[in-house]
């Protein structure tokens, strides 16, 4: 079923990100780790999708066992760049033949061992391009597209990176998913502007739990997302005095008060960042009142 119409039914929510284990060996503890996690009862379960390739068939894969085995809703990640419409078409046309009918569009980054890679060189450019694409061809389907609460490293300004989301939502965005973030202000910022510049479509707020330090320092390299410096000296302090332990203990509780402030303050629903580990996405969900 399309994700704008389950939203409409249960508000508010809890969804779920998964990526899509590199090694076959992993794949039965993954499916392990979701059939556990159904428990938190997602309204839907998002797959991440390889940009740099090895992982994409794996995405389609995943998504539809997720369907046809585990009665879970998918919603497959798609990222067009250095893609031509043909790849992207097949890998719709598989989508639809698994009963699969939401989408995440994506431009994704450039190659690793490309940084000064051509976005102009190829067939999409930005994810509008995917987005318009998508529902001129595949008009089933419900298209998501991101959403940046601190703006997108590439992007100049603030009033810039808005504009060009709504751009991608007018090019067929039914829903947003945002970036992780730690502030909870930078989000109902982020939606209030959308709403003065009518852009009224759902902004479902991406929560990370921060499980290590090592993981959060490369998660945030990644993504360009801060930590308000409160949050980051707790972390600093409980994995001085209590190690990789504490750290945990503190991510998680911060992880449920961000989550919980959402839901209360209008928030849809939460995206959760799973990192394919259930434990703590269990924790979470039992203290959370949804
Ligand atoms: P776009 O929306 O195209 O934006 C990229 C930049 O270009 C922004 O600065 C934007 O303001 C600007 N821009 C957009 N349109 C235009 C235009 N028409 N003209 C000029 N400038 C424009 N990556 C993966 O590889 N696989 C995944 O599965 C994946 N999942 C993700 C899930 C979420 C929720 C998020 C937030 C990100 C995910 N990413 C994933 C990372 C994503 O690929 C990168 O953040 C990438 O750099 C941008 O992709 P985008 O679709 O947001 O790009």
């Amino acid at each position: 079923m399309r994700i704008p119409e389950l939203m409409e039914r249960r508000r508010p929510f809890l969804s779920l990100e998964f990526f899509p284990p590199k090694e076959r060996e992993a794949w039965p503890q993954f499916f392990d780790v979701a059939e556990r996690l159904k428990e938190l009862d997602p309204l839907f379960v998002s797959v991440t999708y390889g940009a740099g390739g090895g992982t994409q068939d794996n995405t389609l894969e995943i998504v539809r066992r997720l369907k046809r085995d585990m009665d879970m809703e998918p919603m497959a990640h798609l990222t067009c760049v250095g893609a031509s419409a043909a790849k992207i078409e097949a890998f719709l046309e598989e989508l639809r033949r698994a009963d699969v009918h939401n989408v995440l569009a994506l431009r994704g980054d450039p190659p690793k061992n490309n940084p000064d890679f051509d976005f102009s060189s190829g067939e999409f450019r930005h994810a509008s391009d995917l987005a318009s694409f998508i529902k001129e061809r595949f008009p089933e389907m419900a298209v998501a597209v991101t959403g940046y609460p601190e703006p997108h490293v590439e992007s100049p300004s603030i009033p810039e990176d808005l504009h060009w989301t709504k751009v991608k939502v007018q090019a067929g965005g039914d829903f947003l998913v945002t970036q992780l973030f730690f502030d909870n202000r930078l989000y109902f910022d982020f939606v209030e502007r959308l709403r003065g510049m009518e852009v009224h479509a759902p902004v479902i707020p991406g929560v990370l739990p921060i499980l290590s330090i090592n993981s959060a320092k490369f998660i945030l390299s990644l993504c360009g997302a801060s930590i308000p410096g409160k949050f980051l000296s707790a972390l600093e302090s409980a994995h001085a005095e209590g190690g990789d332990e504490a750290v945990r203990e503190v991510g998680l509780e911060y992880a449920v008060r961000q989550a919980q402030e959402l839901i209360d303050n209008g928030a849809p629903g939460v995206h959760l960042y799973t990192l394919n580990k259930a434990e703590a996405c269990l924790e979470i969900g039992s203290k959370l009142k949804i």
